[in-house]
């Protein structure tokens, strides 16, 4: 009797600049996976257009009916989003932050990971054993849009814009427990939890709360609360005692560009956006953005994005599968072909052929 390969549903949507040169690497990457599972496994494809271009032709960033079309996926494998031509607040909110919140992909899981062959500024001597993860809390905090401009009219002093931070008991809790379980699958069982709590007396306050009484529930994880500025020290100078690192949503943000700067490129840094619950398609994407210096020049690094298909291939319960791909990954740095962010001369066809020449070994 033969089995049915398994089919995994993923849209596409490679939107801007240098989005649009690493998802059509990570898909010859994962099509090259599935040609060599002797029928394991394949991959349906369909690509969305939408982005800035799509935006200047339509005047929107998606189609109306766009959530629709997507709810349905097994996942969503995203690009970058925004260009010079248009406004932050339309690019990012028209498509990206607007599928992250329409599918409460509330877990933002980054992984920093050090390769061997990349130079990191760090320069230590065990810099290929360092890895941790951030894991961001995705769907309230700083970036809740709270606030407003013009209140209470222009002053003496000029105009006074607040700016609004949203914590929920909820939302902490979530996200820290999703924390704690992560850390129980790695290595090091550690959560190091970080606010600003000393000068941000309440939301900060209301997350140590939660984190104090969640930790007691996993009394086989160690633990740790740091302020954010400690931890960004702690970052460059200990690097090696971080295993899970739970944040908000900005202090997460801020601390996994240092993070993926610190492992070589921001060019290398991969992530992810759960809907832990799976009522929703799940969304990987790299961590940076569209790169306009560098678009369409074929120097884009695709490692990020094949490192957020290898996430996205654990999201679908192919673990060996991902781990596959983390050492072609490797194998392909390991070897000196590298782009030129992270210090080489290869274009980003160099780097994608022979991440489907280590994967087919
Ligand atoms: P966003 O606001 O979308 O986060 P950004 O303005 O922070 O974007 P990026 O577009 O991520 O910036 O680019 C920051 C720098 O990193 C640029 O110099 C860019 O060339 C470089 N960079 C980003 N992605 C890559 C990549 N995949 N390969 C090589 N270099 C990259
Ligand atoms: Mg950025």
């Amino acid at each position: 009797m033969t089995t049915a390969p398994r089919t995994f549903r993923i849209a596409a949507i490679p939107a801007d600049g240098v989005g649009r040169e690493v998802v059509a690497a990570g898909r010859a990457v994962l099509d090259a996976l599935a040609a060599d599972s002797g029928g394991a496994f394949a991959f349906e494809w369909e690509e969305f257009p939408w982005g800035c271009g799509y935006y200047e032709r339509t005047g929107r960033m998606m189609d109306e009916d766009g959530l629709d079309r997507l709810k349905d996926f097994d996942a969503i494998y995203f690009g970058a989003v925004g260009w010079p031509t248009v406004p932050d607040h339309i690019s990012l909110w028209g498509l990206r932050l607007k599928i992250c919140q329409s599918f409460d992909q509330w877990a933002n899981v980054r992984p920093v990971h050090f390769l061997p062959g990349v130079v990191s500024p760090l320069r230590k001597a065990d810099d290929t054993e360092l890895d941790w993860v951030v894991v961001r809390e995705n769907s309230e905090g700083e970036y809740a849009g709270l606030g407003g401009r013009n209140l209470g009219g222009r002053g003496p002093g000029g105009e006074v814009a607040v700016q609004s931070a949203l914590f929920t008991e909820v939302g902490c809790e979530r996200i820290m427990r999703f924390a704690f379980d992560l850390a129980r699958t790695r290595g090091r069982r550690k959560v190091s939890s970080v606010t600003k709590s000393n000068a941000q007396q309440y939301g900060m306050v209301l997350w140590d709360d939660v984190f104090r009484r969640v930790a007691a529930d996993y009394p086989d994880v160690e633990t740790e609360s740091v302020l954010v500025d400690a931890m960004s020290a702690k970052f460059v100078l200990r690097p090696e005692d971080l295993s899970v690192v739970v944040a908000s949503n900005l202090n997460a943000d801020i601390l996994s560009d240092l993070g993926s700067a610190l492992a070589g490129s921001l060019g290398l840094a991969a992530s992810a956006n759960l809907n832990p619950e799976r009522r929703f398609p799940s969304m990987f994407e790299p961590v940076h953005g569209s790169a306009p210096d560098i678009a369409g020049q074929g120097l884009a690094n695709p490692i990020g994005a094949v490192g957020s298909a290898a996430l996205m291939l654990e999201h679908f319960g192919l673990p060996d599968q991902a781990a596959r791909l983390n050492k072609a990954i490797e194998a392909t740095t390991a070897a000196g072909i590298l782009t030129r962010d992270v210090g080489g001369t290869a274009a980003t066809e160099d780097v994608t052929k022979a991440l489907i020449d280590a994967l087919t070994i």
